[in-house]
């Protein structure tokens, strides 16, 4: 933010718990090898073929298959992996899902420095977007007037 008197002092205040919090994630992001998008169910399935042995009573379903799951240029796009291929992939998934888990303990910890800096208004913000823009106009303005 331009313009504000209070720039140089940080607001967010890190006490020694969630830094040593923080480096153990960063760690533990840091030993995982690669990793895949998208998400990896396993599953048996129906086809719309009107007659098949999936329909028939006992129904006996297709698979069960690996079905990959992600996004390519804002479609969702859905591959059927071999046996080989899951055997091969399972880590990269599971790499995924770990790094997605760290990522989230990480974002947690942030949050909480941040909403003590902001002594809890920060819950209160996120109703609404428009609430936001307008505190950040009505906090331009005040450092304004202080000038
Ligand atoms: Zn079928």
């Amino acid at each position: 933010m331009p313009g504000g008197s209070d720039e140089k002092e940080r607001r967010v205040k890190v006490d020694r718990k969630r830094a040593a919090q923080q480096r153990r994630i960063a760690q533990s992001m840091g030993g995982i090898g690669f990793a895949l998008p998208g998400s990896l169910t396993v599953r048996a399935y129906r086809c719309g073929k009107a007659k098949c042995r999936c329909k028939a009573d006992p129904p006996q379903l297709h698979g069960p298959y690996a079905f990959w799951t992600r996004k390519i240029d804002a479609k969702t796009v859905t591959r059927i992996l071999t046996e080989e291929e899951l055997a091969d992939y399972q880590e990269l998934f599971d790499n995924a899902r770990r790094l997605r888990d760290l990522m989230s303990q990480l974002q947690e910890l942030t949050l909480q420095l941040v909403e003590e800096a902001d002594g809890g208004s920060r819950a209160k913000a996120v109703k609404k977007s428009p609430r936001t823009a307008q505190g950040l106009r009505r906090g331009a303005s005040r450092a304004a007037q202080a000038e």
